[in-house]
Formats: structure tokens, C-alpha cells, sequence
């Protein structure tokens, strides 16, 4: 269960705590010291004659959920990169990694367009076993060395449980990938690491189960979780998936996590992906994803949804606008502007 303790001292939040765990729980405080969770106790572990505990709190997703008067809490990627906050995080690279050169001459035009954070596939989660899976290892690296020489944090897939803290040793954000989303021990293992983490929302998952995969990590003790919505599978097969715009404003609605739109996955062809961007950052998303490879023609994975370089210089030009509207409706609930 969940209690409100915003109210409480830290004297009184430690009291809390150890009879909470003197009855056999286990307690994590949140974040932003507002809510404590109490896992494995009851109603009556908080009782004890004293008037300490205010309410318990009622939703599915506990942590998840905004705290009362809450607005979306910031997220730290490193390099001074905060998803969230007022300045839209659009992220960009190639949907794998192929080499060397082809991941720092995709990562310096997207730098240069105004991207904050690169992305880059190591191990694909691919629909057939002969499909390319990744350069594993090997782009492990390279995604490690591009960190370094640009200074700016790094997303990539995680697949495995047992691959969490190789993959966290040369990237910043750890992606669980839509077919990942109910991979409980996933979820588990890279909240205990404490890294942030991208949760793509799951292909045919509802919001409802989408945030409580972000709570399978927040009960780790790790908050550092951004949604991402990439589309869901539908009867419409124009498009590879169909994007869910109504998403964006209910879950800012209903929880504190910044939520991004990877438009890519979601049209499954370049020419939607300017469009459902710019419908994204309109409905009030706080960042993008979006795939870039310098050949799309000759791309190992993804190549009839990525960008140019050239389209996603105008992409980021397009944005801007909405960027600058958006930066003025940051901190309020609903993301709605001066004009309703
Ligand atoms: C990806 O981002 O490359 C990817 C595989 O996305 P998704 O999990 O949304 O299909
Ligand atoms: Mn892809």
C-alpha cells in the first residue's frame, strides 16, 4: 500500500518506516518525499494510536501517480539533458547500430539539427531469427566512444535481465522495448540498477498496463522513468502501427512521468513521421524519438521509416514553434494553453 506523507517531518518519516518494517515490510520513500511504500503490511502496520497517516492512496499505479497539485517531474538523462522540463527532448540515430562510422556521421548531423540525446539499437529485437539482430557487443562500443566524443547521453534496448548492467555500462538510458513491456524480471532488474530507463508502451498494451510496468521499476526505488508511446497494433495497415495521440494527454494526466512519442515505430514510413512528430508535440508530449540513418535505402533495420539527415533538419525546424508553445504550458496539469 501507499500513504501520503508530505506533511510528515523526517523525524516522523523514519518513525514510519521502522514500525512499518517491524512488522515484516519493506519501505521506500519516494522521490519528492511525498508518498511512502509499504510493501507486505497492511492497513493496521501504520495504525499503532497515532494520527501520522493521512490517506492511502487509491490508484493502481501508486508511485507513478501525480502527487496532489503534482505536475510532470523532470527526468535526468546526464549532460545536463532533463526529459521533462521546458525544453522538448527530441531524441535521433539510427534504429541500429552498423558501424563505427556510419553512428558518429548520423550522431553529428542530429547534434547539429538540435537533437539532445542520441539513440542506437545494440541488440534488436527482431521478428525473425534471420533478421539482423544488432552488433551487440561490438555497438555497445561504439555507442559508448560517440557518448564521449559528443557529450550527450545515450538510449539504447536492453533485452535480457542478465544484460542490464553490460548495457548500463555504456549508455545512459536503458529502453525497454514495446515486446519487453511485461518482461517482469526486466523490469525489476533495471530498477535496481537505478538508471533512468524509456518504458515503450507495450503493442497492444493498455494505459492502465503501461503504468504499471513503470511501476514494476519504481518499486525498485528507481523513478527515473520516462513512457513512450510508439503506436499500437490495430486492423489499419496502411501505417505499421497506429499512433495513440488521446495517450499523450491522459497519461500526463494521471502521472507525474514525462512521456515522449516515437513517431518512427508508429508510422512505420518517413514521409508520416514529420506530421504525427508535430501532432505529438501539439497534444503536449515532452519529447520525441525519432530514427535518422544517414542512407536510409541501405539500412540494416527500420530503413522505410527513417529520416534523413536533410528531413530531420527540417523536422527540427517545424518543431520549433510548437517547442516554444509548449515551453510555456510546462508545469501545468493538463498541458492546456492559454487558449484552452
Ligand atoms: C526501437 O526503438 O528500435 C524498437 C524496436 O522499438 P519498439 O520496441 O517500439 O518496437
Ligand atoms: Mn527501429
Amino acid at each position: 500500500m501507499i500513504v501520503e506523507v508530505e506533511h510528515l517531518d523526517p523525524v516522523e518519516i523514519d518513525e514510519l518506516r521502522e514500525r512499518v518494517e517491524a512488522e515484516g515490510g519493506r519501505t521506500r520513500l519516494s522521490a519528492d518525499r511525498r508518498r511512502l511504500l509499504a510493501l507486505g503490511v497492511g492497513p493496521s502496520a501504520f495504525d499503532n494510536g497515532r494520527p501520522l497517516v493521512t490517506r492511502e492512496v487509491a490508484t493502481s499505479h501508486k508511485l507513478s501517480a501525480f502527487p496532489r497539485g503534482g505536475v510532470t517531474r523532470p527526468v535526468r538523462w546526464g549532460f545536463g539533458v532533463e526529459v521533462g522540463g521546458r525544453r522538448l527532448a527530441v531524441i535521433a540515430g539510427p534504429c541500429s547500430v552498423e558501424g563505427r562510422s556510419m553512428f558518429a556521421e548520423t550522431a553529428f548531423s542530429v547534434r547539429a539539427a538540435g537533437a539532445v540525446a542520441l539513440r542506437g539499437g545494440a541488440f534488436k529485437p527482431r521478428t525473425s531469427p534471420y533478421a539482423f539482430q544488432g552488433l551487440e557487443d561490438e555497438a555497445l562500443e561504439i555507442l559508448a566512444e560517440t557518448r564521449a566524443r559528443l557529450c550527450m547521453p545515450v538510449v539504447t534496448e536492453v533485452l535480457d535481465p542478465r544484460q542490464v548492467e553490460l548495457v548500463a555500462e555504456h549508455a545512459d538510458v536503458l529502453q525497454i522495448g514495446a515486446r519487453s513491456m511485461q518482461n517482469f524480471p526486466l523490469l525489476s532488474a533495471v530498477g535496481d540498477l537505478g538508471r533512468p530507463v524509456l518504458l515503450k508502451r507495450g503493442l497492444c498494451a493498455t494505459i492502465e498496463e503501461w503504468l504499471l510496468a513503470a511501476e514494476y521499476i519504481m518499486a525498485r526505488g528507481n523513478e527515473d522513468v520516462v513512457l513512450c508511446e510508439r503506436g499500437l497494433r490495430t486492423y489499419l495497415n496502411q501505417t505499421r502501427n497506429t499512433l495513440d495521440i488521446a495517450a499523450i494527454p491522459l497519461v500526463r494526466s494521471q502521472t507525474h512521468l514525462p512521456v515522449v512519442v516515437d513517431p518512427s515505430h508508429a508510422a512505420g514510413r518517413a514521409d508520416l513521421v514529420g506530421p504525427l512528430a508535430r501532432a505529438a508535440v501539439a497534444a503536449g508530449a515532452d519529447g520525441l524519438m525519432v530514427e535518422v540513418h544517414p542512407r536510409p535505402g541501405e539500412a540494416l533495420s527500420d530503413g522505410d521509416q527513417s529520416l534523413e539527415p536533410g528531413a530531420f533538419r527540417c523536422l527540427m525546424r517545424d518543431l520549433r514553434p510548437l517547442a516554444e508553445l509548449r515551453a510555456g504550458t510546462v508545469g501545468r496539469r493538463d498541458g492546456t494553453t492559454s487558449h484552452g
